[in-house]
């Protein structure tokens, strides 16, 4: 097996988070000669706690200019590390940070790279790559042969490295020069939403998804925005599900309507809006249309709740389907929650 170089960013605390994890399981799983390389203005700890984790070497670009995700830093201190490691395959995590960077590194490496892989598997003495296509309804396995060849594995795929932490100091990282690069973004900090309106939970175990009916007449011929609007975010707070909407619900609120407030299009599941990863899935006055159920491929076990028994939902695409009124439903679902 050739060799694998790991590349993980560093949170504010000098660890390592869970995509980062599994992207190291992955990376070990394949069996070659690894080499953990890391980014961040703290890098020890990080190296301290996958210290057993079979390692050759920890290469490091460490300084304060490379602590908040910014293109420019973080794409010089890979390519550094790149270059100090040499040629093979290249594993990360597919976060937000570096599925912006990463693929400029592989451009100025002469590599290719691949992003949203779901699986990496050693084959042949190399790689193949698991990834889904055209919204998830084809799903591709792929080798290349350019190196280096970076792969971004998207989180929750793989179960993440669990192995025990090293003492304080005890994995000896090498440290790899890199200049800071000049840059004109400057971070001036955080601001962090409340806790009630954080509704997008990727490590739930239920995600919640909310269609356009909750804005519809109801049976006695009014709408019950309000209502609608108390009974979801009361089963959030208690469950702490995920919020998902349907397109339809997430374009009406888009609109300025008097609607569910709190759902953007961050909210949106389906084909023009995420596929998120779930245990379970409640669908709640959603009609179940192919474009939306699409988002549901990784959600495993699927329920909807619709007054309708011949909505999208009744044909093959929940494993069980209420045929009731959600606003009951979920007024009896929040007393016993
Ligand atoms: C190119 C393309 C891309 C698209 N991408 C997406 C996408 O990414 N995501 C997406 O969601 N859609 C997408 N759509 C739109 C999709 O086809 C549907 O129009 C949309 O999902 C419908 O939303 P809905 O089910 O919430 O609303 P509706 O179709 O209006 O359904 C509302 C449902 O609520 C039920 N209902 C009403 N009151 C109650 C009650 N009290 N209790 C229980 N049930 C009740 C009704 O029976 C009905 O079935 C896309 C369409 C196209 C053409």
């Amino acid at each position: 097996m050739e060799s694998i170089l790991l590349l993980a960013h560093t949170e504010a605390d000098g660890t390592l988070a869970r995509p980062a994890l599994e992207a190291l399981a992955a990376a070990i799983a394949l069996g070659g000669p690894l080499t953990v390389g890391l980014v961040g203005a703290e890098v020890q700890p990080a190296a301290d706690q996958v210290a057993s984790c079979g390692a050759a070497r920890f290469l490091a670009v460490r300084g304060d200019a490379f602590a908040q995700p910014r293109y420019a830093t973080d794409a010089a201190a890979a390519e550094a590390i790149c270059r100090a490691w040499g040629c093979g395959i290249v594993l990360a995590a597919g976060t937000s940070r570096w599925a912006r960077a990463l693929p400029g590194v592989a451009q100025r490496l002469g590599g290719r790279v691949d992003t949203h892989a779901n699986a990496i598997v050693a084959q042949n003495g190399g790689a193949a790559v698991a990834r889904w296509f055209y919204r998830q309804r084809m799903e591709a396995v792929l080798t290349r042969t350019q190196r280096p060849w970076i792969v971004l594995l998207d989180p929750g795929c793989v179960a993440a490295w669990s192995g025990a932490a090293g003492a304080a100091g005890s994995a000896a990282v090498e440290a790899v020069a890199c200049e800071p690069p000049a840059t004109r973004t400057t971070v001036t900090g955080f601001r962090a939403t409340e806790g009630d309106e954080q509704t997008i939970r990727p490590d739930a175990k239920l995600l919640f998804v909310a269609g356009a009916g909750w804005t519809k007449k109801q049976a006695d011929g009014a709408v019950h925005a309000a209502e609608a609007e108390r009974l979801i975010l009361g089963m959030l707070r208690k469950s702490q599900a995920s919020l998902g909407g349907s397109k339809s619900l997430v374009d009406l609120s888009g609109e300025g309507e008097a609607v569910l407030r709190f759902m953007t299009h961050m909210n949106q599941i389906g084909q023009t809006g995420s596929t998120p990863r779930h245990p379970k899935g409640l669908s709640t006055c959603c009609h179940g249309e192919e474009p939306h159920v699409v988002g549901w491929r990784f959600v495993n076990q699927r329920r909807a709740i619709n007054l309708d028994a011949n909505c999208g939902w009744a044909r093959g695409k929940a494993d069980v389907l209420y045929v009731a009124d959600a606003f009951e439903v979920m007024r009896h679902l929040n007393a016993l929650l």
